[in-house]
């Protein structure tokens, strides 16, 4: 086929598709534009500055994007965690109330799937950080109950649960024991358990204790990043794949290039140093500044990389255990070329048609593999 029937394909096949993806950032983006526990909600049918509105959701043919429910680390130990967890709930739900004939909340795949026949966008809900349920069991089922489908269990900076790849002072050697309680909990309730962000011990010990298979809602292969733990070796995906799990690809550009990865930590450090040097606290200070030097750096990689990643995961265990997990609207402009928004993903699927896809892989990556993990994971809780 031609290039130019391979975009009408990429496209056609994007909205024929559900499109699921597991990680975006928009609840925490409101958050910072000062949305949380407001009457209003940012009217996101209209066109908007950031990575994910309503518009580019139907040109990219988006359907079921998991709405993150960010804790960042400093809110742990807070006693403050669960109720931001509950305010940025709060917003998702008010959302699909302002907006019924355009986005609708999701509990499960076949929701997903009444809610795509209907024309809806689907926003299903994970939190990010287990810190959100300040060292409670109870609180898993809490959040069970208000729609919450997955949890990542530490972000940033170890927490009461495990271990995180971005900490280096490996408080638990993985999981705490109080940890170990909560993998079991989960998979009794049947909340899918979220393994971006925590270190490999921490990973290992999950994988030995969980009865269910387990996700990474936005990691990519460390191939392509040696040394950056926060992404996932070889043997690592083959042990999720062997779960029946799967990998959620990160669509960042220091996720699936190594000189964007080299290049955005330098920045990170940069900015860090002027913070420090100057004395800055106004976050938009510090976001003009770092926004200033990516323009000058361009750290950034290309689509292909996200297909390679992609790639990569198949290469190595097969079609079924890899989909998308954008990290939209938490990358703070540092997205490949070519895939800058939620419009964008006929770009990756023309990559994969490309690559000799079929139109029943293309399936399996945008929603299927999913579906059928998450459905095994909520299964397992009904026995
Ligand atoms: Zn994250």
């Amino acid at each position: 086929m031609k290039e130019k029937q391979l975009i009408i394909k990429s496209k056609i096949l994007a909205n024929k598709f559900i499109i699921a993806d597991g990680h975006i950032d928009l609840p925490h983006r409101l958050k910072k534009a000062g949305y949380l526990n407001k009457d209003d909600v940012l009217d996101i049918t209209k066109d908007t500055d950031g990575d994910f509105d309503y518009k580019k959701s139907k040109k990219g043919g988006l359907d079921a994007p998991f709405m993150s429910i960010y804790i960042p680390a400093e809110f742990q130990e807070s006693s403050k965690e669960k109720k931001l967890a509950d305010s940025l709930i709060d917003m998702v739900i008010k959302i699909t109330e302002s907006f019924p004939d355009k986005f609708a909340l999701a509990n499960n795949p076949s929701e997903i799937k009444h809610n795509f026949s209907k024309g809806l966008i689907s926003l299903p809900m994970g939190i990010e950080n287990g810190a959100a349920i300040e060292n409670k069991l109870e609180n898993i089922d809490y959040f069970f109950n208000r729609g919450i489908r997955y949890m990542t269990l530490t972000h940033g900076k170890d927490n009461a649960i495990c271990d995180s790849s971005y900490d280096s002072t490996k408080t638990w050697n993985g999981l705490s024991p109080f940890g170990k309680k909560v993998i079991s909990k989960m998979n009794s309730v049947g909340m899918m358990i979220d393994v971006s962000h925590i270190t490999d011990e921490t990973f290992y010990q999950v994988i030995e204790i969980s009865k269910t298979p387990v996700i990474a809602s936005h990691s990519s292969p460390r191939k392509f990043t040696p040394g950056f733990e926060r992404n996932m070796s070889d043997d690592m995906i083959i042990k999720l794949a062997e779960s029946n799990g799967l990998i959620l690809i990160n669509f960042g550009s220091k996720f699936v290039n190594e000189l964007s990865n080299k290049k955005i930590s330098k920045i990170d450090r940069k900015v860090e140093n002027w913070i420090k040097k100057n004395k800055i606290n106004d976050i938009n200070k510090i976001n003009k500044f770092k926004n200033k030097i990516i323009k000058e750096e361009k750290p950034f990689a290309n689509v292909e990389d996200v297909i390679n990643a992609i790639d990569h995961v198949v290469n190595l265990v097969g079609i079924d255990y890899v989909g998308f997990g954008s990290d939209f609207d938490g990358l703070g402009n540092t997205l490949p070329y070519n895939l800058k928004s939620v419009a964008d993903y006929p770009n990756i699927i023309l990559g994969l048609l490309k690559k000799n896809y079929s139109e029943e892989d293309i399936e399996k990556i945008c929603y299927k593999n999913l579906f059928r993990t998450w459905n095994e994971i909520l299964g397992y809780s009904s026995n």
